[in-house]
């Protein structure tokens, strides 16, 4: 594990995703409906993903991303290089995720293709910029599309799933490494979430310490044995539509990010939802933040001076060594999320005009 040798202060990153144009979002569903086929369909996402790639550079960020405009979901993007899923099972429960259907995983694991390889060498062949890419935690694709209603002929439990996506997501690291990406992300929402006691109950959840030591097995096993990689870990609250899935402050789950074999640490700060900045107290002395300050879920678009001011509030609590900048999540981590693109370069720009300020202030 190292931190990027970048030799910036105060670096900018996304999470992964932007909101896709209307066109995009159709293709992506007449691509799941088999109205166009996947290499057609690729092909004129190659003609769009140029445009997020651009839109990112004129934003002033160290690191971009495609976007993930191929993708229709960051954690369906599992499902749909391996085999053993069927689409569309189950919703989100109760929540107001409800409308969004997953797939579950109904037969052994198989990999058919790699998870964002592919994507990454395309990112790589269209920018000179550094290249940041995600790809969902064992921990959170077990949450998100294991069911006890459709998964127990395949996997008898939720943790023996998991168990199974940890091999199939190292060997992607390890690939994705060998490409050259510069920063590898793995999304672990469902960490978050935990913070939540109305989710946990909709969820069933009552051992938290098991949910938690579940999610660090996950990780570590995930990148052991990886040496030399910049591996950030991002969690969130959830998002659909500017609501978030959850909230609360992070305090049942800060103890347990120093014991991740993890650099990074991407996570919400920007949003009230997220409960305040002093829980950074307790961040683990050897990581790197990725601090949240970019609130996608509230329309303002953020000033470069409230940019600044967010990062310093952090400053109290941390070196600015060990201080880097993103916007709480990817805008659209769904295809389905109807986000504004222009609002989202907006905010970006903000962000990445404050880094500067901060470059000027604090050297
Ligand atoms: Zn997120």
């Amino acid at each position: 594990m190292a931190v990027p040798q970048d030799g910036l202060a105060f670096s900018t990153f996304v999470v992964g995703s932007l909101p896709r144009p209307q066109w995009v979002r159709d293709l992506i569903e007449d691509r799941k409906a088999g109205r166009i086929s996947g290499e057609d369909a690729g092909k004129l996402l190659d003609d769009a993903i140029p445009l997020a790639i651009r839109m990112q550079e004129r934003a002033g960020l160290d690191y971009v991303s495609d976007g993930e405009w191929r993708r229709e979901s960051y954690v369906k993007v599992f499902a749909d290089a391996v085999k053993g899923f069927k689409a569309d099972l189950f919703g989100g429960g109760s929540s107001q995720f409800s409308s969004l259907a997953y797939p579950a995983v109904v037969s052994k694991l198989e990999p058919t293709r790699p998870i964002a390889s592919e994507e990454v060498g395309f990112l790589r062949s269209h920018t000179s910029a550094r290249t940041i890419v995600a790809i969902p935690s064992p921990y959170t694709i077990g949450r998100r599309m294991w069911s006890a209603e459709h998964s127990t002929s395949a996997y008898a439990t939720r943790e023996e799933f998991m168990e199974a996506c940890i091999p199939i997501i190292r060997k992607e690291i390890q690939s994705l490494t060998e490409i050259g990406v510069d920063a590898i992300q793995l999304d672990d929402p469902w960490l978050a979430l935990l913070v939540d006691p109305d989710y946990r109950e909709r969820e069933g959840i009552t051992d938290i310490d098991h949910e938690i030591e579940m999610c660090i097995r996950c990780v570590n096993g995930a990148t052991e044995g990886l040496d030399h990689l910049f591996v950030s870990l991002h969690m969130c609250h959830a998002h659909f539509n500017r609501r978030h899935g959850t909230r609360g402050p992070y305090d049942l789950i800060i103890g347990a990010l120093g014991q991740m074999n993890v650099d990074r640490f991407a996570m919400e700060f920007a949003t009230p939802d997220a409960g305040g900045i002093e829980v950074l107290r307790d961040f683990p002395a050897d990581k790197v933040l990725g601090l949240g300050v970019i609130d996608h879920t509230d329309p303002h678009v953020e000033t470069p001076e409230e940019v600044v001011s967010r990062v310093e509030a952090a400053m109290q609590y941390l070196p600015k060594e060990r201080i880097t900048l993103n916007p709480d999540c990817g805008f659209s981590p769904s295809s389905a999320n109807p986000m504004d693109l222009d609002e989202a370069y907006l905010k970006l720009r903000a962000m990445c005009e404050g880094a500067g300020l901060l470059r000027d202030r604090h050297g």
